[in-house]
């Protein structure tokens, strides 16, 4: 079952979302990816968890508590951002484009295509484009 995050991202096929954590341990592959694409990102993979966006209880653990298109959308009483009126607005996660991805991948060298495929669960707009599309908005 397809679980977004607010802002659009796919919790579901995400590998710090717990539940998959609880059954697939990968995260120290994505913190690798994520250590080309965000220089500085140097965390101890098994420190990286998280309870998905969605998820209010007081005591979640989450990847970002700052993130402001969760608020956004918090305040705006909408399950994400596929949903708004405003989408895409300059609030909503930017993401690279699919000729970026090539660039980094096939000019740069900074990954792998099978590394590019661990992103799939953060390619918000796709998701969200995809939502609207399906569902006449
Ligand atoms: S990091 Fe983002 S996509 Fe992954 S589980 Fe948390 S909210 Fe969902
Ligand atoms: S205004 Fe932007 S961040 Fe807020 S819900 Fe709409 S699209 Fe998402």
């Amino acid at each position: 079952m397809e679980v977004f995050s607010r802002c659009g991202m796919r919790c579901d096929l995400c590998l710090i979302y717990r539940p998959n954590v609880e059954t697939n341990d990968r995260r120290a592959e994505i913190c690798r990816v994520w250590t080309k694409i965000f220089p500085g990102f140097s965390q101890d993979p098994s420190t990286v968890i998280c309870d998905g966006c969605q998820c209010d209880e007081s005591n979640a653990v989450l990847f970002d508590r700052n993130c402001k298109a969760r608020s956004c959308v918090i305040s705006k009483n909408i399950p994400h951002c596929g949903q708004c009126d405003e989408y895409p607005c300059s609030l909503f996660p930017a993401e690279p484009t699919q000729e970026e991805l090539h660039q980094k991948i096939d000019v740069e060298h900074q990954w792998t295509w099978d590394e590019e495929a661990l992103m799939a669960a953060y390619r918000c707009k796709c998701h969200m484009d995809e939502y609207r599309k399906q569902n006449g908005l």
